[in-house]
């Protein structure tokens, strides 16, 4: 479903495109030739084990937790677009969470991005730091403060970018160079959840592992629940190998854009943003901060855009409650629109103060922007920020600040 609208992305100065990506997508790992039957489309596995020709010699799947033909298609053709030699897939995006940081052991220190997916910094702050991991928290945005964070145990740094919710971006190469510089053995993993293989290679700018909650956009349908985890390394591979604990998923991989919606918020809205919104984060507009920076780590944007609406906490409810197209419901990365509150639904584990720091107020909404038509999208969020914020209610705030 990759969008051909997309093919000018160098032209509008991102990345060119990954070279035969959509080809790859289509044909690595899904070689007829592979199936006695020819089989184009690759059969489903169901099988939990396999026949051994003698003891302990097998045809190359033994059991299906470690290994089974069906995940091993998927892996091929997600190493493909990752550019990376080996692919797992994983139970969840949380699974694949958990092996990566028990590539650690007790003692070890891991950074992270200060501003992530609420489940890894609920994972790393209450779960791997009572088992002995060294958790630190950085805005990896300033490379400075990445510097100074750096220990002698430093083992793991890990960034989410654009980050979730406030859609900030990280130079993935910046961060990568600094720590590999301090330690070369440090592991950078970069959570590529939100952009896909579509959009940025992490291993291409530096990263050891790149993983996904394949639950979001490389999936496409919001009907699987998988984590995916892409690397080059010999040595990490054959230890997340051991660590895997998997299952046999078929996945629809079906990355998309829809950056024709900020764009046509950001003009044709410009009017009611001013009236409805106070801040409005989209990666793919020139007045976000870190534009330059998307453009040169990227080949597009994904359909995240978060803003803050004016008013209060009842504001944003009543906005959420009015949308009709749009669906009121965690995830993302599904052909359906969803729209979500961040401080009381993703991320309201996150501890209050985090929040506050984070930008993560009553007001903040994230929108995961499907593949509906665009007029019915921004018909939508024009009815629901109209019976949010009536027109009446920003004169009397306008008059308040005369
Ligand atoms: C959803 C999500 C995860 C967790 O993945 P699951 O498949 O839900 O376990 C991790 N990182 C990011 C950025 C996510 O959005």
């Amino acid at each position: 479903m990759a969008s051909q609208k997309q093919n000018d992305s160098s032209a509008a100065g991102y990345q060119p495109l990954f070279k035969s990506f959509a080809t790859d997508a289509i044909h690595v790992g899904s070689e007829p030739e592979q199936w006695n039957s020819r089989a184009v489309v690759p059969p489903i596995s169901l099988s939990t084990t396999f026949k051994q020709h003698g003891p302990g010699k097998h045809a190359g799947f033994e059991y299906s937790r470690s290994g089974n033909p069906t995940r091993s298609c998927l892996e091929r053709a997600v190493a493909a677009l990752d550019g990376a030699q080996y692919c797992l897939a994983i139970a969840s995006g949380t699974a694949a969470i958990l092996t990566i940081t028990h590539l650690l052991k007790a003692g070890d220190g891991i950074l992270c991005m200060n501003d992530v997916y609420g489940g890894t910094n609920e994972y790393l702050s209450k779960i791997a730091a009572e088992f002995g991991l060294a958790v630190c928290f950085v805005d990896l945005t300033k490379l400075e403060l990445l510097k100074a964070a750096l220990k002698p145990n430093t083992k793991m740094l890990w960034i989410e970018t654009p980050t979730n919710p406030t859609l900030k971006v990280v130079d993935i190469k910046g961060c990568a160079d600094i720590v590999h510089e301090h330690n070369k053995d440090i592991i950078v993993v970069v959570d590529n959840t939100f952009m896909s293989s579509y959009f940025q290679r992490p291993l291409a700018l530096g990263a050891d592992i790149c993983m996904y909650s394949a639950t979001k956009y490389m999936n496409g349908h919001s009907d699987v629940v998988m984590g995916l985890i892409s690397l080059s390394r010999d040595d990490l591979n054959e230890r997340l190998k051991f660590l895997q604990s998997g299952k046999d998923l078929s996945i629809y991989l079906s990355i998309y854009l829809s950056i024709y919606l900020s764009i046509y918020l950001s003009i044709c809205l410009s009017v009611y943003l001013s009236i409805y919104l106070s801040i409005y984060l989209s990666i793919c507009l020139p007045s976000h901060p870190q534009h330059e920076l998307t453009k040169r780590q990227c080949t597009g944007c994904p359909g995240m855009i978060s803003f803050y609406i004016k008013g209060k906490l009842e504001h944003a409810s009543t906005f959420l409650r009015s949308l009709k197209l749009f669906t009121l419901a965690d995830s993302l990365g599904g052909v359906e629109s969803l729209a979500e509150h961040p401080v009381s639904m993703t991320h309201v584990s996150v501890p209050e103060n985090e929040k506050k720091e984070l930008g993560i107020s009553d007001t903040l909404i994230r929108l995961s922007v499907g593949l509906e038509d665009e007029e019915n999208i921004i018909a939508d969020l024009d009815q629901a920020l109209r019976t949010a914020v009536s027109i009446s209610e920003h004169i009397s705030f306008l008059h308040s600040l005369t």
